[in-house]
């Protein structure tokens, strides 16, 4: 995640999120009507569930960025060597397991930047549910919560995606961005250089950044109702209460979606911000501790990972995944 100001909360913030609670019922009333419909279909299969991502393939994904840092210099940042073979390392994943890859390039501080695009060539040609993840760490280490994280979650996911020779009914799409930490340059190259068409094609952008933290908190985007209550109810079938993403904000790579109108969504468990003692109540942890104590430094390294809180919120990204492609 980039460093920005905190926004201050809106004086009328609790209407605000009154109004997004109602909306969020209203929503849910709607998906629930949408089920009984499609059930009493039998031409309408029910969505099939998203499988469990093993949270040991994750986990090995993060050693090897760490390897990856360790063998150039330190760190995966935007211009350095580390970088780009974290594009290189997640690219041939993605090739041997069938998806047709990209790499867009772009220019930030005078150094070349990489995304790497991958599309999954089944399912259906429509509609694009669009999940990414910022794949460049800062200089100062590793950067393996920010975001090796979400970069190994979604990678991961994308690997199911592959085993499960899934054909969706939405096309899937999913994206590793550069230069998120030079204020989410690769993410608004990309939005940047779609047509009216494929913007217009997004149904749905889900980003993940920071899934790990090692005194984590369970945060939902709550930029849009309806995408928000596909992980929140999901969340509280485990038993965890969520709250609203808020230190995101503006923050991470959705951003560049939001602002050009795409609906946007996803998970989050803390950067620098402080964990609450009725967070900690509920979510256990050390309240009055940020939830990443590491955020942004040389001890962001795979031993500053909560394997329950990486392995869940891993698993939510599948959930959303198939779910809002279905
Ligand atoms: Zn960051």
């Amino acid at each position: 995640m980039t460093r920005g100001h905190r926004h201050s909360r809106a004086p009328h913030g609790h209407l605000r999120r009154a109004a997004l609670a109602a909306a969020s019922s209203a929503a849910l009333a709607l998906t629930l009507l949408g089920a009984a419909g499609a059930q009493a279909d039998p031409a309408t299969a029910p969505a099939a569930e998203a499988p469990d991502i093993p949270v040991a393939a994750v986990q090995q994904d993060l050693k090897d960025l760490q390897s990856i840092a360790e063998a150039n210099g330190g760190n995966r940042a935007h211009g350095r060597p580390g970088y780009r073979a974290s594009l290189d390392y997640v690219k041939e994943k993605l090739d041997a397991a069938g998806y047709r890859t990209t790499i867009q390039e772009f220019t930030s501080g005078g150094k070349t930047g990489y995304n790497l695009i991958a599309d999954w060539p089944q399912g259906g040609t429509g509609e694009t549910v669009m999940t990414g993840a910022h794949l460049d760490s800062v200089t100062a280490g590793a950067g393996i919560n920010d975001n090796g994280s979400g970069s190994a979650g979604v990678l991961e996911t994308a690997l199911a995606v592959a085993a499960a020779d899934l054909e969706p009914s939405k096309h899937l799409r999913f994206a590793w961005w550069g230069a998120e930490e030079q204020g989410l340059v690769g993410s608004r190259h990309y939005v940047d250089s779609l047509g009216e068409d494929e913007l217009a094609a997004l149904d749905t952008y889900l980003n993940f950044d920071m899934i790990g933290s090692p005194n984590a908190g369970h945060f939902v985007y709550e930029d849009d109702p309806a995408v928000a209550s596909v992980f929140t109810e999901w969340f509280r079938a485990k038993g965890i209460e969520t709250e609203a993403s808020e230190e995101t904000d503006g923050r991470s790579d959705h951003a560049s979606f939001k602002s050009a109108g795409v609906t946007v969504g996803g998970s989050f468990t803390g950067a620098g911000a402080v964990k609450t003692q009725a967070q900690a109540d509920k979510w256990g942890g050390t309240a009055g501790e940020p939830y990443d104590s590491c955020y942004h430094s040389a001890c962001d390294d795979t031993a500053n990972i909560d394997e329950k809180a990486l392995d869940l919120h891993s698993d939510a990204i599948a959930h959303a995944v198939w779910q809002l492609s279905s």
